[in-house]
């Protein structure tokens, strides 16, 4: 192979990987995956990253304080959304531990659900971890101090602290930790034009990807490798390749769902990873249903959306991501940029370096009987405002709430 055309295979590869894990930072996807680079490293730019993390507010760094996993929580809400989820979802809360930096993402339709997703959390830590949540620490948001959520904090001995009035910096970590987040969902969605009502699939899975990204904080350690040397019998849901959201996924439909004239796939959306299963999670907009397989053939170089089919709905404008709390500063930028021309990866390829132990991989045709339809959603946006008709659709989230495959660490803090 000639020199260029070996370095524009390395070239194309890296993309490939910096839009699998969600765009991070080169030098730590160098560190993640160093037999992707040769010697003369290659110096590559991305649009995507100039567009979704352009605005870099700073928040002072608190020094890292080591604990035990899970005596401190620290937590942040976001929302309302300009747009609602497809499951009708307006905000996300996030827990984050302080010893490992692991993140939930749990998404909501309503700020007050907090309290009852804090006690499921409470629960879950309890149950699997064997050891009980000391400080929750949050900002000053009224819905932290929900009668129902402070009573429950209480009666279990857990101390609340929270940042002083108009002082979120001083809720750093969290604030870091959702400012992270969105940065990795807006590059999601930007790089393959992911429509709006998909955002909490985004954030779900950029919550996903910066689980299993080396932090700083922990000596560029991943939030996954950092909990697993305390708890190393901890089994996780998810162990699969890693594929480029919102690319085109063909799902196979079994013999018993289809005549012998009808397709044997559907064409889908790739969303992200099934949260109680090892699958990935697709979407077709023609049923309307999400699916959880791994019976599925990605095209990751196809976009499922392309840049001018999507109904007005992609997720280029830079203010999405303001909620309308935020909007009071950012109403005068209403210009929508324009989507990036990018080079489209093209090829598979699989690093062979010790450091893929920080991503579980495995051949994704181990798993090929699955059965593949495991969400149902609603259809229309009418249906979506219906609360009676919902109950599916939330306790789609609240799974997804449950499992530690959903959560991240930021790269930057
Ligand atoms: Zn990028």
């Amino acid at each position: 192979m000639s020199c260029v055309a070996s370095r524009a295979k390395e070239e194309n590869d890296v993309s490939l990987w910096h839009y699998r894990l969600g765009h991070p930072n080169f030098s730590y996807l160098k560190r993640l995956l160093p037999s992707l680079f040769n010697k003369d490293s290659i110096k590559l730019q991305c649009e995507v990253c100039q567009l979704s993390k352009h605005t870099r507010s700073s928040y002072p760094l608190q020094p890292y304080k080591s604990s035990h996993p899970f005596h401190m929580i620290h937590s942040d809400i976001w929302g309302p959304s300009r747009v609602n989820n497809i499951s009708g979802s307006r905000w996300f809360v996030t827990f984050i531990d302080d010893h490992t930096r692991l993140t939930w993402l749990f998404l909501m339709k309503e700020k007050s659900d907090i309290g009852q997703i804090f006690q499921t959390f409470n629960l879950m830590i309890q149950t699997q971890f064997n050891t009980k949540i000391q400080v929750f620490k949050t900002d000053n948001g009224r819905e932290y101090f929900h009668s129902q959520l402070e009573s429950y904090l209480n009666s279990h001995g857990i101390i609340h602290i929270s940042s002083c009035v108009e002082s979120p910096q001083h809720n750093g970590v969290a604030e870091r930790k959702n400012r992270h987040l969105l940065e990795v969902a807006r590059s999601l969605m930007l790089t393959t034009h992911v429509p709006k009502y998909l955002w909490g699939e985004a954030v779900l899975t950029a919550t996903y990807l910066i689980n299993r990204m080396p932090s700083r904080v922990l000596d560029f350690q991943t939030p996954f490798q950092s909990l697993l040397r305390i708890y190393p019998h901890i089994h996780f849901a998810s162990h699969i390749p890693l594929k480029v959201f919102g690319y085109t996924a063909f799902v196979h439909i079994n013999q018993q769902h289809r005549s012998k004239l009808d397709p044997k796939s559907l064409k889908c959306v790739f969303l992200g990873y099934a949260p109680n299963q090892s699958g990935y999670k697709c979407y077709s907009p023609q049923t309307k249903r999400f699916y959880a397989t791994m019976d599925v053939t990605f095209f990751e170089h196809q976009p499922f959306h392309s840049k001018n089919t999507i109904q007005g709905e992609s997720c280029e404008e830079y203010y999405f991501w303001d909620t309308f709390h935020s909007l009071g500063s950012q109403q005068t930028n209403t210009n929508s940029a324009c989507l990036p021309c990018l080079p489209i990866p093209t090829s598979e390829s699989h690093p062979t370096s010790e450091s893929l132990s920080y991503l579980p991989i495995q051949d994704a045709t181990q798993d090929k009987n699955k059965e593949v339809i495991v969400y149902s959603r609603r259809k229309t946006q009418k249906e979506l405002e219906d609360r009676i008709t919902s109950k599916l659709a939330q306790e789609t989230d609240l799974s997804s709430r449950l499992t530690i495959d959903e959560g991240n660490a930021p790269i930057s803090s």
